[in-house]
């Protein structure tokens, strides 16, 4: 009887410790899996950059389509067309947001926003850049 009792008692602490292990793994598993299923190549595309200055932004400033402030390392210019405002999107294991538009912004084009034009002209233009949409 004795026994029995710790034999029963060994068991629901497997179980129990199964149970934790198996509900990790599956919690693990599922968030990885949910990040791998959460990007959506988008193609590659032509990346540009601009700034604040009038050169870049006619008089627009650091003001933004979407009525945000431009932030270096977040905003981006697109096509509406492409990729809609608020969108975030992957580049070079980067996320950015997409929240402005550019007259000279068509098609597969991103204008990346950075602080100053001197940055601006070091970025130049990069081709066939791989860019991924971020599903929310
Ligand atoms: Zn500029």
């Amino acid at each position: 009887m004795k026994l029995l009792k710790l034999k029963k008692v060994k068991l629901l602490v497997l179980t129990m410790m199964f149970m934790l292990i198996a509900g990790f793994t599956f919690t693990g598993s599922t968030s990885t899996q949910a990040k791998a299923k959460k990007v959506t190549y988008l193609g590659k595309y032509k990346l540009t950059a601009y700034c604040g200055c009038r050169s870049c932004s006619g008089g627009w400033g650091n003001r933004t389509a979407s009525g945000k402030k431009a932030k270096a390392g977040r905003t981006i210019a697109v096509d509406k067309r492409k990729i809609k405002l608020g969108t975030k999107v992957k580049i070079k294991g980067k996320t950015y947001v997409a929240e402005d538009v550019g007259g000279g912004v068509k098609g597969k084009h991103i204008d990346i926003y950075f602080t100053s034009h001197k940055k601006v002209k070091k970025f130049g233009r990069k081709n066939n850049i791989k860019v991924y949409k971020i599903k929310k």
